[in-house]
């Protein structure tokens, strides 16, 4: 296949007034987008701008929504007071200051939250991985905090925007290493960010590699969680060290690991370029799995149509359904959210159009303080309209596929939204998660 090599640039803020493509949109829009800019990350790339948007679909376009700046991200509000600092010339500080006031009410970590699911050895926290479920150890490389672009309704934004630190990240010596060679119960790590992606295959193998020796045994999977196979499948093809990441691809299966790349996609459009299907044949010829995940959101893949396109598309690919998530803590939550509701019956409709193969995907899932609770379905009980929820992952292992119930609520759009059904006051779990909590000191 003959695909020239790209080498990569990034949009900003700064460039929203030069870029060609966005000319055909007003003064008033742009200014609008360069105001929504200031407060919330905004990065985009070449490979996006150039090949992956339709630009005669703006603002609609999904890949548009999915990295560029809306002016409803934000409430009208706050977007005039930004526009109004931007118009008036205001100097930088005041610029930021104004960001700043907005930005620390719309993020969802009060203080010190973090600190949750921060295991220690020997006493000492482990800063930089996360141990949340008894099999799975999430990894957090100091070099990959950073994205090929930012996606709009992105839960990490805090850290992009520099309101949280990178203290909870790794670095590849020592700690978590030894963390691991002592907890001989976990048998999947998981690389995230950012992306973990955006490291050099050198930097990579830091973190990979010492896991193939012994000792680590018990370490069956290394799973990479990554956006970069939609955002930059450059980096798998013809990016400098390309060949290199394909080799330690390789080098992890042949020293009998399950390497699972957890490639993040929202939607089929992603699939639709040469380079992209390239990447993922390549990443799979080395013997790696790609699985998939990604979050239903309004106004970018709140269709059940499109769900069932993506996961024709993947499977035809050979890539492996996995997540449907819902979305929360966002920066611009409103825009973005849906009723829990609507997430169901899009799993649903989009779940019948495809075959067993593409009925891996679970979901819709939310990612809890208790574990990934499911929305299994909509039922009425003795008269009682509910949701029908099971975990798929809990601190109590014991917990998973013991399916409980919440009065149906046509609005809610999180866990913490929904009461027990048939009169109880809590859920089954909630005595024991509130002991959990106390005994790790969280609250
Ligand atoms: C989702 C998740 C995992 C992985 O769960 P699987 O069911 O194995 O995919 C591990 N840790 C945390 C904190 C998670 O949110
Ligand atoms: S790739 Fe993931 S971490 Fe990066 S901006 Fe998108 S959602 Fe956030």
């Amino acid at each position: 296949m003959n695909i020239k090599p790209k080498k990569m640039s990034f949009y900003g803020v700064k460039d929203i007034d030069s870029l060609p493509e966005l000319k055909k949109l007003s003064e008033t829009e742009r200014l609008a987008m360069k105001a929504v800019a200031h407060v919330l990350p905004f990065r985009s790339n070449n490979y996006l701008v150039e090949e992956l948007i339709d630009w005669n679909k703006i603002p609609d376009d999904p890949i548009f929504r999915l990295t560029f700046p809306h002016p409803e991200m934000l409430s009208s509000q706050d977007l005039n007071l930004m526009v109004r600092l931007i118009e008036e010339d205001a100097p930088k500080t005041a610029l930021r200051e104004g960001a700043n006031e907005i930005r620390w009410r719309l993020n969802p970590h009060p203080a010190g939250q973090k600190q949750h699911n921060v295991p220690s050895l020997d006493g000492e926290p482990v800063p930089g991985i996360q141990h949340k479920y008894e099999k799975t150890v999430l990894i957090f490389p100091t070099a990959g905090q950073t994205c090929h672009a930012y996606c709009t309704f992105c839960f990490r934004w805090p850290q992009f925007v520099g309101l949280d630190d990178l203290k909870f990240a790794t670095r590849e010596s020592g700690d978590f290493q030894d963390y691991l060679r002592s907890h001989k119960e976990v048998s999947d790590i998981l690389l995230t960010g950012g992306d973990p992606m955006t490291m050099k295959a050198w930097q990579l193998a830091l973190y990979i590699e010492p896991l193939l020796e012994s000792g680590f045994e018990h370490i069956q999977t290394i799973r990479i969680g990554t956006k970069s196979l939609a955002y930059w499948p450059y980096r798998y093809v013809t990016d400098e060290d390309a060949d290199d990441l394909l080799r330690l691809f390789e080098k992890v299966v042949q020293r009998g690991k399950h390497l699972a790349i957890m490639g993040h996609y929202e939607h089929w459009q992603e699939f639709a370029t040469p380079i992209a299907r390239e990447a993922i044949r390549r990443v799979r010829s080395t013997g790696a799995q790609i699985r998939t995940q990604a979050p239903v959101i309004r106004h970018i893949n709140d269709s059940a149509d499109t769900w069932a396109k993506m996961w024709q598309t993947q499977v035809s690919l050979g890539c492996i359904p996995y997540y449907m998530f819902v979305e929360r803590q966002t920066g611009a939550k409103e825009y973005f959210e849906i009723p829990l509701v609507r997430c169901w019956e899009i799993y649903q409709q989009a779940i019948q159009q495809v075959s067993g193969l593409g009925r891996t995907a679970r979901g819709p899932v939310m990612s809890a303080l208790p574990g990934k609770v499911a929305i299994d379905g909509v039922a009425e009980i003795a008269g009682e309209k509910l949701f029908v929820l099971s975990f798929l992952q809990a601190r109590e292992s014991d917990w998973c596929k013991r399916p409980f119930f919440a009065s149906f609520d046509a609005d809610a759009t999180w866990l913490s939204d929904l009461k027990p059904a048939f009169g109880q006051y809590k859920f089954f779990y909630e005595s024991q998660l509130e002991d959990i909590l106390t005994r790790q000191k969280l609250f």
